[in-house]
């Protein structure tokens, strides 16, 4: 199942393009107000959403509805992978030396729907690049998980543009969560594709095209640590609760590595797109950063 979130009379909802007709995103505000009610509803909640969207005989347009981010309020920071393709771990070397994946977070109001704008204040950064990954959901709390039990925690799998300050990234001291965390900057979507539905996460072309032509083109099947490798890392000694994301790391091509440098400028479009999941298609504006988020209408918070 594809759910998602829709803005409909002024109102979030959860919503599923109805299957068999993907055009259509069924109304599903009858199971659960949003993914997290889902989520924590296990596979009962999925059942009966799943009866919803399959016993409906049309849905609205999905050409006409707003979508949302799928899960605008993750539990807890967005978890990320840096350099977690090998290709680029060596696109980003500095003097010739490579270094190891890591691991850190994105702060949760970085989150923006998936055909947003996406935002560039001069005064805050020069140095926006862009960033395809595959966005994983957690369904299922837990610790200390082995890497053999990690793909039982999966709820699903998403796209997400891990659009990054690289100037703010590698300022004061190089820690990268705050270059990683402008409000609004970090587009998801367009929905969750559950995992009984989605293609094996092990094969996955990537790719991202900045105003139509190919900047990033991978395949997870580069990933250094995979998936299950990194929920049995996440989780060590670390509660992974369900509604957590997981930003699985990106391929080479990104901006800041080329030569020379190239970095977003207003009235870019990205199009961003993982194989069997879908694909975010986001321009840039001229706006002050942080100025829309305390009045964003359908942000609960
Ligand atoms: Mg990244």
């Amino acid at each position: 199942m594809k759910l998602l979130m829709f803005r409909h009379d002024g109102e979030s909802r959860l919503g599923a393009l109805r299957p068999g007709h993907e055009h259509e995103v069924v109304d599903l505000s009858e199971v659960a107000p949003d993914l997290l009610a889902v989520i924590d509803a296990g596979e009962r909640g999925l059942e009966h959403a799943r009866k919803v969207a399959a016993n409906a005989n049309r849905g609205l347009p999905l050409k006409d509805v707003t979508l949302l981010p799928p899960i605008e309020s993750p539990r807890g920071n967005v978890i990320a992978m840096g350099r977690n393709y090998q290709k680029h771990a060596e696109e980003t070397a500095t003097n010739g030396d490579i270094k190891p994946p890591t691991i850190f977070t994105k702060a949760i109001t970085s989150i923006t729907g998936p055909y947003d704008d996406i935002e560039i204040d001069p005064s805050v950064s020069n140095q926006l690049d862009w960033e395809v990954e595959l966005g994983v959901v957690i369904g299922k709390r837990g610790a200390n998980i082995a890497r053999r039990d990690a793909m039982n925690h999966v709820f699903g799998y998403f796209v997400l543009n891990d659009v990054s300050a690289r100037d703010i990234q590698n300022g004061w001291g190089g820690q990268y969560f705050k270059g990683k965390s402008l409000d609004r900057s970090c587009p998801t979507g367009p929905w969750v594709v559950t995992k009984d539905e989605a293609p094996g996460p092990g094969n996955l072309a990537l790719r991202l095209t900045l105003n139509g032509v190919i900047k990033q083109e991978g395949n997870t099947a580069d990933m250094i640590h995979p998936i299950d490798a990194i929920i049995e890392w996440a989780s060590k000694g670390m509660t992974l609760l369900p509604g957590a994301l997981i930003a699985t790391g990106t391929p080479d091509g990104v901006g800041f590595a080329r030569k020379p440098p190239e970095y977003l400028k207003v009235g870019d479009v990205m199009e961003t797109e993982v194989e069997g999941i879908g694909a975010l298609r986001n321009q840039m504006v001229a706006a002050k950063v942080g100025a829309r988020l305390a009045d964003h209408s359908h942000r609960r918070t």
